[in-house]
């Protein structure tokens, strides 16, 4: 489906001053380090756009969940060197979001020039989507246009997704428009054959995405810990496995979408098991073999061959959750050889969504030229668009 809102392409930013909703909220190591700046590498089409065209560009963001209160742990202030970092230069930092300071910081600032302000969420009217914030982080940035470029925040109606966008005229950065072009032609026109790749936790977190992709997929691959809770529902003995109680009924409805659909839907015929998730060997075993008291923690050898095979043939590709307890390298040979196929099969469009997904995907790619079609930045934001819901971060901009 085409992207029907207005984007930065299609208002005169020229020399103005712009506010820019991102998503820094980047995952940070024992240290206290970045450990993965993927998010902010994927502000920066947008943020590029803006200075080429003389632009001040004022940037908000949330970073983890400091409930309201203001917290250095939660700071900005590190995303916002690690920008200045990837743009080649000079970011200055505001530490509020709103009031006289951040007035004066934009007024003094150059044109072309960037201005990153403190974490959204220190304040409490953030997540209550409050109109008078929204209101005064409007009116102190002095922007005159609001671009909404967080993609990871844009399935909440928060007051920088939602209420800001009745103060000023709003329109959607290129990377909100790249995450809709990719995330909603998996269930619009994907071009087929079309698999879907499911895995991770639980089936009750994705029930809507699973019932959509049964529908629209040719073919559903189903690995990790929620094809444990699926064989399980249908009769086989999965030992001490990760399973989710009471999905019986979530089970059933999503295999009866699958039939009716005529895709075909694949469970796994073998697993790689481990007495914990911190074994270090891997044993693999039939469905029909999982010893008592052994963790089914990947797909199985025979699995993944088969897999790779569907995966071969399609045409677009979307994927989410691991295969298997991918924490565990001995239990990321699943995750790893499907990464693999998708790599070496450029003519395959690739899509991957799920925040733990994408890490393993980054993770497994490392720094060189990205081998996938596209990875989203948004976990809950991307699933929610495929299973059709509206996002308030979207449906807010101008038409
Ligand atoms: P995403 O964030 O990509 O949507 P999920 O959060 O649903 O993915 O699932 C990721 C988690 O699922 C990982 O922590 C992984 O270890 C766990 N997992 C996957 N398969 C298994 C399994 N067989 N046993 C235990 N945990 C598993
Ligand atoms: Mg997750």
């Amino acid at each position: 489906m085409s992207f029907k809102k207005r984007t930065i392409r299609d208002i005169p930013v020229d020399g103005r001053t712009i506010l820019v909703r991102t998503d820094f909220n980047v995952p940070f190591d024992e240290k206290g380090d970045i450990s993965d700046d993927f998010r902010i590498r994927a502000s920066l089409p947008t943020i590029k756009y803006l200075l080429k065209r003389g632009c001040k560009v004022v940037i908000i963001s949330h970073l983890g969940r400091p409930d309201g209160v203001k917290n250095p742990k939660f700071s900005l202030e590190k995303p916002a060197s690690r920008l200045a970092r990837l743009l080649g230069r000079p970011v200055r930092f505001v530490d509020d979001v709103k009031g006289e300071r951040v007035y004066q910081a934009v007024r003094v600032a150059p044109k072309n020039s960037v201005i990153v302000l403190e974490n959204l969420r220190f304040y409490s009217e953030e997540e209550a989507n409050d109109s008078n914030f929204a209101k005064e982080v409007a009116r102190s940035s002095r922007a005159e246009y609001f671009v909404q470029d967080g993609f990871g925040a844009a399935h909440r109606a928060h007051a920088s997704t939602a209420a800001i966008t009745q103060f000023l005229p709003s329109v959607a950065g290129l990377l909100l428009e790249k995450e809709y072009r990719f995330l909603s032609q998996i269930t619009e026109n994907p071009a087929r054959p079309f698999v879907s790749i499911l895995g991770g936790a639980k089936v009750s977190d994705k029930i809507q995405v699973v019932e959509k992709l049964a529908q629209k997929s040719d073919g559903v691959l189903v690995g990790g810990a929620m094809a444990n809770t699926f064989l399980a529902n249908i009769g086989v003995s999965v030992g001490s496995s990760k399973v989710e109680d009471g999905q019986k009924q979530t089970v059933e409805n999503i295999l009866n979408i699958a039939k009716k659909s005529g895709g075909e839907f694949i469970l796994p015929k073998d697993v790689a098991v481990g007495e914990s998730t911190a074994s270090d060997s891997r044993r693999v075993y039939s469905i029909h073999e999982i010893p008592d008291g052994e963790l089914a923690l990947d797909i199985g050898d025979k699995t993944i061959d088969k897999f790779c095979d569907k995966i071969k043939n399609a045409k677009t590709v979307f994927w989410n959750g691991p295969m298997g307890y991918s924490e565990n390298s001995v239990f990321s040979h699943g995750s790893a050889r499907i990464a693999l196929t998708l790599a070496s099969n450029p003519q395959i469009v690739s899509i991957i969504g799920g925040g733990d997904t994408a890490d393993f995907a980054h993770k497994w790619a490392g720094d060189g030229k990205m081998p996938f079609s596209h990875i989203s930045t948004g976990g809950g934001a991307g699933l929610d668009l495929i299973a059709g819901k509206k996002l308030p971060g979207i449906e807010n901009l101008l038409d």
